[in-house]
Parts: structure tokens; sequence; C-alpha cells
């Protein structure tokens, strides 16, 4: 398992194993990795000859009143955990590598960028979009691994490479959670004991709205309220929203008759969290 910094690096390895007729899988991530990341490695390892993990806090996609500086980033942890689970190759950037002076080119997206996370981070997908087109152009890889953890930027990129006619298959991995049921993140090291504790609340609204599904309720707002009133019952929770909106274009909709995506974003002190379930996965 190798850590390289340079774009140059990583297109001189992937040429390599392209001569050798190697398939390649790319993992995109922010680090500070954690189980959920090393399922996407081990499907990557699983389809591919070859799997590239991307270690990079991206710049872009953090507005100036968000946790950039203070994101927990740790390579030598996560060069350890990228080899136990089978990853050949890191990409480790530096921010001035990705976004070289005089940098101002952008992918954006209009309609599913809009709504859920795009409200409260308007500038967000605009940076997603932009580093993993990014990644993908210099990785080139057969397949990219993506967490339904982050459904709106699952479906994002999902768009995006049919919009773009990208020549790679995205996959969508199940949501890892921790044995309680909170979904694991990297910014769950920011929770305090108390904080940790309430935090609960995201999955087991999961949980709730899912059993309802399960047993046939189809209107969104019974569901929706029955959900909202159990975070609301927790202190230090603070919704930001919980929605079910279609899965493709990521619009909200009165009555399950269709694929649907249920999702929240939640504070818990100053930390947001976020969790969901696919009405398919139900
Ligand atoms: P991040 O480093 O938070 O940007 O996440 C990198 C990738 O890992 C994204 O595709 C996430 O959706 C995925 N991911 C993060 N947490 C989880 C989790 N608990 N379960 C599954 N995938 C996850």
């Amino acid at each position: 398992m190798k850590i390289v910094k340079t774009i140059a690096e990583v297109r001189k390895q992937v040429k390599e194993w392209r001569h050798e007729g190697l398939t390649v899988g790319l993992v995109p991530t922010m680090g500070y990795l954690h189980e959920g990341h090393a399922s996407l490695i081990d499907a990557s390892h699983r389809d591919n000859d070859r799997t590239v993990v991307s270690d990079f806090v991206n710049p872009m996609q953090f507005s100036p009143t968000e946790d950039l500086e203070s994101y927990p980033r740790d390579i030598a942890h996560d060069a350890k955990l990228v080899e136990a689970h089978g990853g050949d190759l890191i990409f480790h950037p530096e921010p001035e590598e990705m976004y070289h002076e005089g940098f101002s080119s952008f992918v954006d997206m209009t309609v599913l960028t809009e709504e859920l996370c795009g409200l409260s981070r308007p500038i967000h997908f605009r940076g997603v979009c932009t580093v993993v087109s990014k990644l993908f152009n210099i990785v080139q890889p057969d397949r990219a691994y993506f967490g339904k953890k982050d459904a709106q930027q699952l479906a994002v990129i999902r768009h995006m490479v049919n919009d773009l006619n990208m020549n790679l298959e995205i996959i969508g991995c199940p949501i890892i959670r921790e044995s309680d049921g909170l979904a694991k993140s990297s910014r769950n090291t920011y929770l305090n004991t108390e904080e940790r504790q309430s935090a609960l609340v995201l999955s087991q609204a999961v949980f709730l709205g899912m059993n309802m599904v399960k047993k046939g309720e189809k209107d969104c707002s019974v569901i929706l309220d029955a959900m909202k009133k159990h975070i609301e019952a927790e202190p230090l929770a603070k919704i930001d929203y919980v929605k079910i909106v279609d899965c493709a274009t990521m619009q909200q909709i009165p009555t399950l008759d269709r694929p649907a995506l249920c999702a929240m974003a939640v504070y818990i002190g100053k930390t947001r969290l976020i969790d969901n379930f696919f009405t398919e996965d139900v």
C-alpha cells in the first residue's frame, strides 16, 4: 500500500495497472476513516483488482462558518485501515495540488442540490461535484463507491455521471452504524458524552419511520410528524430538516407512491449530524 500526494504519481500508478489489464475502484473520502469507509473499501476490493482511496478534506465544500479547520485528520491511522481492508493506494494531496493558483472551473448542479442539505449548505454540492469530477478525471476508475449515509450526495453524483456522460459505475453502499444505532461519522468525535447519548434520537427516528413504512403507512406527513416528535423530545437536539423526497429528484412528496428517501439533519449541540433511510431498503 502506497501513499502519494501528487496527481502525477496517481496517474503513473494507474497507468501501470491499466497496462497489466487490471480494473480500478475509487473510494473518495475526507479521511479520519472508520468502519463506514472501510465497508466501501471492502466493496471496491471485492469488485476490482486495485483500489484507490482519496483522503482529502476538500475546502471547496465547506462554507466559511463550517468546520474545515477543526475537521479531524489522522493519515497514519487512515493508512493502517486502508491497508487492512485491501486498499492499494492512498491519494492524499495538499489543497494546492487540487486547486492550483488561478483555478476557476466548477461543476454545478441545479434542482437536486436545492433541497435537503443544499438549503442549509448552499455551496456544498458545487464543492462536492467539482472535487469528485476531478478525482474521476485523475484516477479514471471503473467504479466509484459512495455511502448511503450521504444519500443526497449519492443521488447528486449519480445524476452528474449521467448528465455529463462520465464513463464509470457508481456503487451505493449501506449505512454502517455503531452497536447502539448511531450512524458512524468522522463528526461523531465532536460529541461529548451527554451529546453522544442524545445523538441516538437520529437513528431512533430513522427506525421509527422505517417501521411505519414497513407497516404500510403511505402518508408522508404522518411518518414525518412521528419522527419529528421523537427528535423534539430530546432537549439537546435541534432539527435542521426531516423530509421525504423522491429518490431521483430530491423534491418533497406527499405520498409514498414511488421510491423515496426519508432524510434528516439534526444539530446535537453545535454538531450537525445526518441520517436517513430509503423506502426501497425497508
Ligand atoms: P466522508 O469522509 O465523510 O466524506 O465520507 C466518505 C464516504 O464514506 C462517503 O461516500 C460517505 O457516504 C461514506 N460513509 C461515511 N460514513 C458512512 C457510514 N456510516 N456508512 C457507510 N458509508 C459511510
